[in-house]
């Protein structure tokens, strides 16, 4: 028998979170953003799930080729650029979309000759302090990309949001202020949202959104579940119960013993654990569903397994299922009782994980 951990990719969900961004920014086009592994949930995968998507996003010029050579046709943006002459051909010979962030990038373009012009995506920074041109140079950049060869016509204008994931943060207004006043004189296509602003800034919303994480069906938000959206999970994380054992009163449970049965009781083990990429910090007490209902993480996570207080389910048996998130269980619940977001949980999950596709 294999190993009972596997991921299943609800498809319908995937297409679902896309209309609820399209019902949020009706008059907005979808730039869907599936960097890093698509949020773990499989690029190429999400690619053909959102085939619909006006264009796609990653990180790198490695995940644009994955997608091309899987036959994506879809324009795709390279959200921090490229950083060699190399990569900048290769690019362009796909037909990739850039980023340009900084003077480097800039000189990059003015130095290169190329079959074909590159579409600009240039970015400013607006108050987030990671990527981007100061507002202040907005004009005198932009003046340049026009003035370059290797540029195409159309240049497109960007930044992104540091406090967006919390609604009543005036910071993102403040954002906002400084890109329209840098821009006032560039002509051109704009984009701003990321998923917290595609939900609670119709005033990012622009040209062009980028929603991420709310495609996953997971909320963005620090203070509101996904649910609260109509978002829907995409991923659910399975497994089963490898063993139940009954231990007395005292008895210490798993690493370390740092959790003791408060009486005689039943405990379930099942196949799980951080080598999978359940978090190890989850804490005694996390939820997961036993055959569909609640029951309380006990001890500390293992590699490939994790302890389950089977007091409220003493009858559960060897092979009865197990749900480490999905739908019934947000992600963002487990993130947050281990410490962390939703978004690092999903793209956390290891190689070893199967993942399966569900298309109803
Ligand atoms: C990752 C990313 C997004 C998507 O952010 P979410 O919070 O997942 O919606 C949008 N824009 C840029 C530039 C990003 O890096």
């Amino acid at each position: 028998m294999s190993r009972a951990a596997r991921a299943v990719i609800s498809h319908r969900a995937l297409q679902h979170n896309l209309d609820c961004v399209r019902r949020a920014a009706p008059g907005s086009r979808v730039l869907a953003v599936i960097k890093a592994n698509a949020y773990g949930h499989g690029i190429v995968r999400v690619a053909r799930a959102l085939a619909n998507a006006d264009a796609f996003a990653v990180a790198s010029i490695d995940e644009a080729m994955v997608l091309r050579e899987a036959g994506v046709k879809q324009p795709i943006v390279l959200l921090e650029g490229v950083f060699e002459m190399q990569e900048l051909q290769l690019a362009v010979e796909h037909g990739l979309q850039l980023v340009v962030h900084s003077e480097e990038q800039l000189r990059l373009l003015e130095s290169s000759q190329l079959p074909q012009a590159a579409d600009i995506w240039l970015k400013i920074d607006t108050g987030m302090h990671r990527l981007g041109f100061s507002p202040d140079v907005a004009y005198a950049v932009w003046r340049r990309l026009k003035a370059c060869d290797a540029v195409a016509e159309t240049i497109r204008l960007m930044t992104h949001f540091a406090n967006s994931d919390q609604r009543d943060d005036p910071t993102t207004d403040l954002q906002l202020d400084r890109f329209e006043a840098a821009l006032t004189h560039c002509p051109g296509e704009r984009s701003a949202a990321n998923s917290g602003a595609v939900l609670a800034w119709p005033r990012a919303h622009m040209d062009w959104v980028r929603p991420g994480i709310m495609l996953y069906g997971a909320s963005p938000f620090c203070d509101a579940g996904a649910a609260e959206f109509d978002l829907r999970p995409a991923m659910s994380l399975h497994s089963r119960l490898i063993a139940v054992q009954r231990y007395r009163r005292g008895e210490p449970i798993g690493y370390g013993g740092t959790w003791r049965c408060p009486e005689d009781m039943s405990v379930g083990v099942a196949a799980i654990g951080y080598g999978d990429g359940y978090p190890r910090h989850a804490p005694p007490g996390t939820p997961v569903l036993l055959n569909n209902k609640s029951v309380p993480l006990i001890g500390r996570v293992s590699m490939d397994m994790i302890c389950l207080d089977l007091r409220t389910q003493p009858g559960a048996a060897p092979g009865d299922a197990v749900m480490l998130w999905g739908d019934g269980l947000p992600v963002e619940d487990i993130a947050a009782s281990a410490g962390t977001i939703a978004y690092e949980l999903l793209c956390r999950v290891t190689a070893r994980v199967p993942m399966e596709d569900k298309f109803d």
